[in-house]
This record gives structure tokens, sequence and C-alpha cells, in this order.
């Protein structure tokens, strides 16, 4: 959560800090991403009048991205920012409230779901929806800013379609790189997986795909340290066996650089009250968007380890919108004025 640390998300509880300013909604919704987009326009045409705070990355990870090729309703594509700019308009046409803010706190412990936001506010609201999404982990490395959207890349089903027949490089050892690089191997002449061990964590099903793919290759003991190009991703530097006599470096051509070490999911600030698997993914009933806490749903990547797509990101919000406003006319709660 590199883009949060000025606000200390990660903080313990903030009983301590006395916050003056609530204002009372009935349905709150946490994140601008696809999921939150689309559970503000179920939630406006619901009349539940959200309330939606933004997040510091508005639109989401779309916004990170140049073309979206895979969603329904583009047939000839739409940029990241174009598209998620269209789901705001669409939620604001309805009436939903969209605000710059970040939650940083909640206590969910009674009825009323209370939420912080920016360090300086309390919303209480009858029915919450996080749609916080996921962040995928990168190495760190500055060749990754460099080449952002020229090469670098965290979603090969995103961007996997621009390097049909090219060479790639799949970075991580567990069930996404698997997944990723067999997917890529459908695409591309040649993938590379980059793995730093001599094992993969990958389960046995995945790691028998891999292995019975003719086009990937895998680097054991190999460590991405720099990329290199003039345009964009022409190369990457390797490091064999670091740290042992037989170190080496290793300079290897692809066009493609796919990072597949993991995705935090942003539940920090609700995990005091709300359910996570050991990754931090929010648990949600099977088939609904259900959290352990009565009129708490959560949405999107948050709650997906498994899909991790706009479209899905999108349905699940509806289906947040659809459940919050059957919990509200269930609990027969009334409509604050706003
Ligand atoms: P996100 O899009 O991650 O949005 C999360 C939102 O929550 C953000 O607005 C953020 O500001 C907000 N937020 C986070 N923490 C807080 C907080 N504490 N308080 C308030 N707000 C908060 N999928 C496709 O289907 N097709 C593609 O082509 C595609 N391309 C991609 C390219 C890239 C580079 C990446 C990284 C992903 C791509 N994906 C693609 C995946 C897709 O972006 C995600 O599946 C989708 O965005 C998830 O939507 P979401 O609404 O769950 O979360
Ligand atoms: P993961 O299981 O945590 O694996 C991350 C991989 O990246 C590991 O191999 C790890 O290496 C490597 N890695 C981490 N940091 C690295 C670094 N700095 N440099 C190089 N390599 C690094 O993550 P995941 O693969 O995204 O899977 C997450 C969860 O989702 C898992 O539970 C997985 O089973 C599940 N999943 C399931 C499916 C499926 O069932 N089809 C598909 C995708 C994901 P080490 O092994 O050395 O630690």
């Amino acid at each position: 959560m590199e883009l949060f640390k000025s606000l200390d998300l990660n903080k313990e509880h903030k009983e301590d800090v006395k916050i003056e300013n609530i204002e009372k909604v009935k349905c709150l919704i946490i994140g601008s991403g696809p999921a939150g987009y689309t559970a503000a326009i179920y939630a406006a045409r619901s009349n539940l009048k959200p309330v939606l705070y933004t997040g510091l990355q508005m639109g989401g990870q779309l916004m990170t991205t140049t073309d979206v090729e895979n969603y329904p309703g583009y047939p000839d594509g739409v940029t990241g920012p174009g598209m998620m700019e269209d789901f705001k308009k669409q939620a604001e046409r309805f009436g939903a409230d969209i605000r710059f803010g970040i939650a940083t706190d909640a206590d969910f412990s009674g009825k009323t779901h209370k939420v912080t936001i920016d360090d300086s506010k309390t919303i209480e609201a009858d029915a919450v929806i996080i749609a916080t999404g996921a962040t995928a982990k990168y190495l760190g490395l500055e060749a990754e800013s460099r080449y952002a959207g020229m090469g670098v890349s965290a979603c090969a089903t995103c961007d996997g379609f621009f390097y049909k027949g090219k060479d790639v490089a799949v970075v991580g050892g567990g069930d996404t790189a698997a997944e990723e690089a067999t997917y890529l191997a459908g695409l591309c002449r040649k993938v590379y997986l980059i793995v730093r061990r001599d094992v993969l964590r990958a389960s046995k099903a995945m790691q028998q795909k891999v292995m019975n793919t003719s086009n990937i290759e895998i680097l054991w003991k190999h460590q991405a340290i720099d990329l290199f190009g003039e345009n964009g991703v022409e190369g990457v530097t390797l490091v064999k066996e670091k740290g042992t006599p037989r170190e080496e470096i290793v300079k290897l051509q692809i066009d493609g650089f796919f990072l597949a070490i993991g995705h935090t999911p942003n539940s920090e600030v609700f995990k005091r009250f709300i359910n996570t698997d050991p990754t931090g993914y929010i648990i949600t009933i099977p088939g609904t968007s259900k959290t352990n806490i009565p009129g708490v749903f959560a949405a999107g990547d948050v709650q997906d380890p498994v899909y991790r797509q706009a479209v899905t990101a999108a349905g699940s919000g509806c289906t947040a919108a659809i459940d919050a406003e059957r919990y509200l006319s269930e609990s027969h709660t009334e409509i604050p004025s706003k």
C-alpha cells in the first residue's frame, strides 16, 4: 500500500482520536474502481442515495493501463481512464455523491457502521460497500516505473495480447505466475519464467501445466535486477545464483516483462472487524457480497483472489448494491436527510 503510506492506514485502532465531524448516510461505498462505481450506479437507482469515497486512485487500477480490450460493450477497445470516466459519469447521472477521500479507520461494532475519512470526519452508514481493490506487487526496481506502460505489466490477461508472437518474461513461482506463463505461452513465441528459488510454489497441477508447455523455459534461481531498451522494454538483466560462487549476470532479450509475485488486497483498514483469508482478501458468503458483519458488503478485487478482472469487479459491485438494498429494506432503516 505504498500510495497510502503517508496516511498510516496500518496503525492500530484510533479511539484516542476524537472526531466531531459526523455525517449520517444510508449507503457508503468505499473505492472508485469498476466495483465501486457499479455499486454506486445500482445503489443510486435504488434510491439509497450512495456516498462514494474515491480513495487516492480515483478510477482504480485501470487508470494505470492504456487499452482495455476485453470489457464488453467496447468493440473497438477503450482506454482505461476513458472507461473509468464513463463509469463515473454514469454513477453521477443517477445522483451518486462522489467525493475524494480515503477511509482511514472503521468501526463496525454497532448497528450503525462508522467509517473515518481522512482521519478527520466520521461517516455513519446503515450499509457499507467495501470496494477498495487490490494492488499488484512489484519488485521495487526503478526500471519498473521507467517502463510503466512500455513493456512492464502486472496483468497477463489484460496486456498479453499486445505481445502476440513475441518473447516475454514472467517473474514469480506461484499459481499466478504459472497461470500467467501458461496463458502467455498460448500467445507468445517464448515465455521465460523467472523463479528466485529452485522450486515452484504453485500447485502440482499448475506446475505440470508449465512443465508440459514447450515454449515456457524456467530460469531457476534467477532474479531480475534491471530492464533495458530504447523506447520500451527490449530486455531484462538477471542475476543467477545470487550470493554463491557461481553468481553471474545474464541478459535476456524480451519484449514484455510481467510481474506475478502476488497482490495485496486493500483491506487493512477493515481487518479489525471483517474476516479475511491469510493473504488479506475479504471473505464473503459464497454467491453473495455479504461479509461476517451484517450491513457490510465487499465487492471487486478486495474479495477476489482468483479472477481479478474489471468485468467481474463490476458484476460483484452490482451484487453488493442489490444485497445492500435488500438488507436495508429488511432492516427498515430510515433514509437520513442529506
Ligand atoms: P480497483 O480498480 O483496484 O479500485 C480500488 C479503488 O479503491 C480505487 O479507487 C482506490 O482509490 C480505492 N481505495 C483503496 N483503498 C481505499 C481507502 N482506504 N479508502 C478509499 N478508497 C480506497 N482487467 C480487465 O478486465 N481488463 C484489462 O484490460 C485490465 N487491465 C489491467 C491493467 C493493469 C495495469 C492492471 C493493474 C489491472 C488490469 N486489470 C484489467 C484488472 C482490473 O483493473 C481490476 O480487476 C479492477 O480494476 C478491479 O476493480 P475494483 O473496483 O475491485 O478495484
Ligand atoms: P504467491 O502464492 O504468494 O506466490 C508469489 C510468488 O512470487 C512466489 O513464488 C514467490 O517466491 C514469488 N515472489 C514473491 N516476491 C518475489 C520477489 N521479490 N522476487 C521474485 N519472486 C518473488 O502469490 P500468487 O501466485 O499470486 O497466489 C496468491 C494466492 O492465489 C495463492 O493462494 C494461490 O494459490 C491463489 N491462486 C490460485 C489460482 C488457481 O487456483 N487457479 C490462480 C492464481 C492464484 P517464493 O516461492 O520464493 O516465495
